[in-house]
């Protein structure tokens, strides 16, 4: 029986590289020759041992590559096709999975945490999870539509509209693919960015306007409120901080507020005073699912296949498998300028 390389947690949060069996997937199942796998900020959690990794799981769920077998019972792809993996587990028959709503599933699930990821030479996902990729896209790039789909399906709740100015807080992987997501919506977009290396990335994927935290930009931001210039405001920071505040603030009346970011309180400060006077909609949005016109990991694909030179930018960094912990420790290190870090496990072994 053959075996494959793969990245698994051990007891105090870092990674060994082990060999496993290479298994045929189940029926329904599909196995995967992974191409590159990207650490996401909910990985790091994990790494900084902020939440405990199941022991010897495989991490990872930002995932592209090619499907290598398929299960009997799986149709819509096919050995050799190149395709990106949507990681939501969801039961499949719940009132919410029935309407398309699986993010909210009783049951859901991420590959990655809650069984095996990406973090390998090979893996085996539900079928249902597989995306072939649009025209010609393929590779790393692929990996970028996990997070863009957060993105999207947080515009789509927000009903977002062409013409319409999108103020976005936070410069990390998600907001910068809120730029992404919005400017394809057709939207007017302000992005408010700490590091120098994030403004620069803004602007190359096509922010209309990058602000900081320098006078001139909070002089902008004083403007914009009182130009009720701001439709919908996107929260990416998360955390514990007034970054909510913020975000509602700028916002005209009855604009909406997108909570995209992980809070790690139950509690974050709101302006309750602001919200009521100016009627204000709070949205809130988790991961991405299929209850808009389109499955939003797919429009996220679609956005990819067209946009691929402005968004192969947020790709900073790459190590192959055995290098699984430095990879780690570079998105981790604000000062490496790490986006995104991808693993690819192709010719590592
Ligand atoms: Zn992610
Ligand atoms: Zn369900």
């Amino acid at each position: 029986m053959a075996e494959h390389r793969c990245a698994v947690w051990d007891q105090d949060a870092s990674l060994s590289i082990e060999s496993r069996e290479t298994t045929l997937p189940g029926p329904d199942e599909v196995q995967v020759q992974v191409h590159s796998v990207g650490i996401c900020g909910s990985d790091l959690h994990f790494f900084r041992g902020d939440f405990r990794a199941a022991e010897g799981l495989v991490p990872g769920h930002e995932i592209s590559g090619t499907i290598s077998a398929v299960g009997g019972k799986v149709r819509h792809v096919k050995e050799g096709d190149a395709v990106g993996i949507e990681p939501l587990l969801r039961c499949g028959t719940c009132a919410s999975c029935l309407v398309g709503s699986y993010n909210v599933c009783a049951d859901k699930g991420f590959i990655g945490i809650a069984r095996d990821g990406g973090m390998a030479e090979y893996a085996c996902v539900p079928g249902i999870c597989a995306f072939k990729t649009p025209g010609d896209l393929a590779g790393e790039l692929v990996t970028l539509a996990e997070p863009l789909a957060c993105s999207v399906h947080a515009f789509n709740k927000a009903s977002l509209r062409t013409g319409q100015t999108v103020f976005i807080l936070g410069a990390g992987s998600i907001g910068l693919t809120g730029v992404v997501a919005a400017k394809a919506m057709g939207a007017n977009v302000v992005l408010q960015a700490r590091h120098p290396h994030q403004q620069e990335l803004g602007r190359l994927l096509g922010a209309d306007e990058v602000l900081g935290e320098d006078d001139a930009s909070k002089q902008r931001v004083r403007e914009l409120v009182r130009l009720r210039a701001v439709d919908v405001a996107l929260e990416t920071v998360g955390g514990a901080g007034s970054t909510l505040v913020q975000a509602q603030t700028v916002l005209r009346p009855k604009g909406k507020l997108v909570v995209l970011g992980t809070f790690t309180g139950a509690q974050a400060p709101i302006h309750a005073l602001h919200l009521g006077q100016n009627e204000i909609e709070i949205v809130g949005s988790l991961a991405y699912c299929a209850d808009g016109a389109k499955v939003d990991y797919r429009t996220a694909m679609e956005i990819i296949g067209d946009a691929r030179e402005q968004i192969g930018a947020m790709v900073t960094h790459r190590f192959p498998l055995e290098q699984a912990n430095a990879a780690f420790e570079t998105a981790l290190d604000k000062t490496s300028r790490s986006v995104k870090v991808l693993i690819q496990p192709v010719g590592a072994s």
